[in-house]
């Protein structure tokens, strides 16, 4: 098995959104904001090489919608989709898996892209197999009016129609070596995947511990549907990490890639930062 890990883009968040009740005096310590609020996530990306498959984690939010939509994301920085999997050997036509951990428009956008003639929509990647769970993809086909803004349907409707959407019933492994389990409490039926690498584990945490600032049990976003649930999980995921030595891979941390855990009287925290290619 081979493991890439790469930025797509940076995006501006408002921080008081991204953790919910803790006062701005206490997360701003540990995740600096600029002078409107906003804090930086970038969109980390994983490619895994596992035998015949090339499979893609997360497409982030690519770029379909108009000019005001992305003037509020404030996209910057990071290497591109297309770009950063050419750097790294890949066209679009090379992908034959794409693992979606859900279908909010910052973790699926990139997977459809607008026809060059107007004409509708088509795949980005035409040879994949998109896995997204059935429970996520049942709820967001109802879609609801808290996520309304995140389920684009111009995101969603195109895997439908491509015949090429595959509904992961419950957890599992996937690949040999990759294995997802799936959540409730930021959006139902959120795929987490967890990689075995050689002698370690890797959990690729997307939104259920986006940054190593929502390690804390009740530190969490406030897109969250169900709070209670988020906590619930995070602590059953955190104990199991930390028992078993995992290595949490950050989808959204501008400061860290990666990180190992460790028991300490608040609870369990971080212990030894690196960024990716230190465990590769
Ligand atoms: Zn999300």
């Amino acid at each position: 098995m081979k493991i890439h890990l790469f930025n797509i883009a940076n995006f501006l968040v408002d921080g008081g959104a991204m953790f919910g009740v803790v006062p701005k005096a206490l997360w701003s310590r540990v995740y600096p904001s600029d002078e409107n609020n906003l804090i930086v996530l970038p969109l980390r990306s994983m490619i895994v090489e596992e035998g015949n498959h090339v499979i893609l984690v997360d497409t982030g939010w690519g770029d379909k919608q108009d000019e005001k939509f992305f003037r509020h994301v404030h996209l910057h920085g990071g290497e591109g989709l297309i770009n950063g999997l050419k750097t790294r050997g890949f066209d679009p036509e090379d992908i034959t898996d794409v693992v979606l951990t859900h279908l909010h428009a910052d973790h699926c956008g990139g997977s459809v892209m607008k026809k060059k003639d107007g004409s509708g929509f088509e795949m980005v990647f035409p040879e994949a197999v998109y896995h997204v769970s059935r429970t996520q993809w049942e709820w967001a086909s109802k879609n609801n009016l808290r996520e309304a803004d995140a389920f684009l349907e111009e995101n969603i409707l195109p895997i439908a129609q491509s015949g090429r959407l595959n509904l992961v019933d419950d957890e599992n492994e996937l690949f040999p070596g990759f294995s997802v389990k799936i959540f409730y409490g930021h959006t139902p039926g959120l795929m987490i995947p967890v990689i075995k690498y050689k002698d370690k584990t890797l959990v690729y945490t997307g939104d259920l511990i986006p940054t190593t600032a929502h390690l804390p049990l009740i530190w969490n976003m406030s897109y969250d549907i169900e709070s209670l649930k988020t906590i619930e999980e995070k602590n059953n995921l955190l104990n199991e990490a930390l028992e078993n030595n995992y290595i949490l891979v950050f989808q959204h941390d501008n400061y860290t890639e990666c990180c190992t855990l460790q028991m300490t009287p608040k609870g369990i925290r971080g212990d030894k930062k690196m960024s990716f290619s230190d465990i590769i």
